[in-house]
C-alpha cells in the first residue's frame, strides 16, 4: 500500500515504537491520529510532530482496549482526516514474570495484547470490506514466536496477537485488507528501561537479550522497517533476527 494520501491511527502513539511510526506516515504524506492511555503525553507528541508538519497529526487518550473508545477515536479520524484505511495496534504492556497474577492482571494484559486488536479489527473490518481497501498492523513481539521469554502474560498474549494477525492475513487477504505483524525485540523505548526499582521482568530480559546481541534497536529503525513491510505488502517482520539466533539452542519453532 503506498501511505500517501491515507489515514491511519496509531495506538500506544505517546513514544516509542508508535510514535515513530506516525513520524514516518507523516513524513510519508499520511495523516495520522495518535492515541494513548497517557492523554497528556500524546498530545505532546501530536504538537510537537504538528510543530514540524502543520495540520497532520491529531491526539486523544484513552484505553486502546475499550471498543467504546475504539469507535470514538475512528469518528475522530473520519471527521479530522476522513476515512480511517490503516490501523496500528501498538499499545502493548509487559506483566509479571511467572503465573501469579491475579484475575485483574491476566484480565489487563490479555485485553490490551491481544482483545485490543480483536476489537480494532471488528470495529474497521466491515467497511474496509466494503471499500476493498484497509492494512492492519499488529505489534506482537519476538515474544510471541517464541516461548522460552521468562513471562507468561507476555509470551503468552504476544503469540496469541501473531495467531490473530495471521488469521486476520489468511482471512481477508484476498478481500484487499492487508495485515502486517510486528515482531521486534530489543528496542531502546521506556519498555526497556522500567523504572528505577520497578520489578518489570520484560524489561530486565530485553535488556540481557541486548547485551548478548550487541546492539539495540531505535524505534525509528523499526519504523523504517514497518513502513517498508506495508509498501510491499509483507506479513512477518523480524527487525532483531540476531537476538532471536540466541534462542536458537533452546529448540524454538522460530522458523515459521
Ligand atoms: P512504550 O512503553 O514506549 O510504548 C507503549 C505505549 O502504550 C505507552 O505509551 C503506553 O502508555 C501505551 N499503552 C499501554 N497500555 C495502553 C492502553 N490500554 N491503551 C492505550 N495505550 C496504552 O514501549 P514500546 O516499546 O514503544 O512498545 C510498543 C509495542 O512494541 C508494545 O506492544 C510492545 O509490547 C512491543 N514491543 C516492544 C519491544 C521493545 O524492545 N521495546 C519489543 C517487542 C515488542
Amino acid at each position: 500500500m503506498d501511505v500517501a494520501g491515507k489515514v491511519a491511527i496509531v495506538t500506544g502513539g505517546a513514544g516509542g515504537i508508535g510514535a515513530a511510526i506516525a513520524r514516518r506516515l507523516v513524513a510519508a504524506d499520511a495523516k495520522v491520529l495518535i492515541v494513548d492511555l497517557d492523554a497528556d503525553r500524546v498530545a505532546a507528541t501530536a504538537e510537537e510532530i504538528n510543530a514540524a508538519h502543520p495540520g497532520t497529526v491529531a491526539s486523544a487518550g484513552g484505553d486502546a482496549s475499550d471498543s467504546a473508545t475504539i469507535a470514538e477515536w475512528i469518528a475522530q479520524a473520519e471527521s479530522t482526516f476522513g476515512p480511517v484505511a490503516l490501523y496500528f495496534a501498538n499499545a502493548g504492556i509487559g506483566g509479571a514474570p511467572g503465573l501469579d497474577l491475579s484475575d485483574e492482571q491476566w484480565d489487563q494484559v490479555i485485553d490490551i495484547n491481544l482483545l485490543a486488536h480483536v476489537r480494532a479489527a471488528r470495529a474497521l473490518v466491515p467497511a474496509w470490506e466494503e471499500r476493498g481497501e484497509g492494512y492492519f498492523v499488529s505489534t506482537a513481539s519476538a515474544a510471541g514466536l517464541l516461548t522460552q521469554i521468562g513471562s507468561a502474560g507476555y509470551s503468552v498474549t504476544k503469540h496469541a496477537a501473531v495467531g490473530f494477525a495471521e488469521w486476520m492475513s489468511i482471512t481477508y487477504g484476498d478481500k484487499g485488507i492487508r495485515t502486517s505483524c510486528l515482531c521486534p525485540m530489543g528496542v531502546d523505548t521506556k519498555l526497556l528501561h522500567p523504572d528505577e526499582g520497578a520489578e518489570d521482568a520484560i524489561g530486565k530480559l530485553m535488556q540481557s537479550a541486548v547485551e548478548t546481541a550487541g546492539r539495540v534497536l531505535t524505534p525509528e529503525q523499526v519504523a523504517d522497517d514497518v513502513l517498508a513491510a506495508i509498501a510491499d505488502e509483507r506479513f512477518l517482520i523480524l527487525p532483531h533476527p540476531e537476538v532471536l539466533d540466541m534462542y536458537r539452542h533452546k529448540g524454538a519453532d522460530y522458523d515459521r
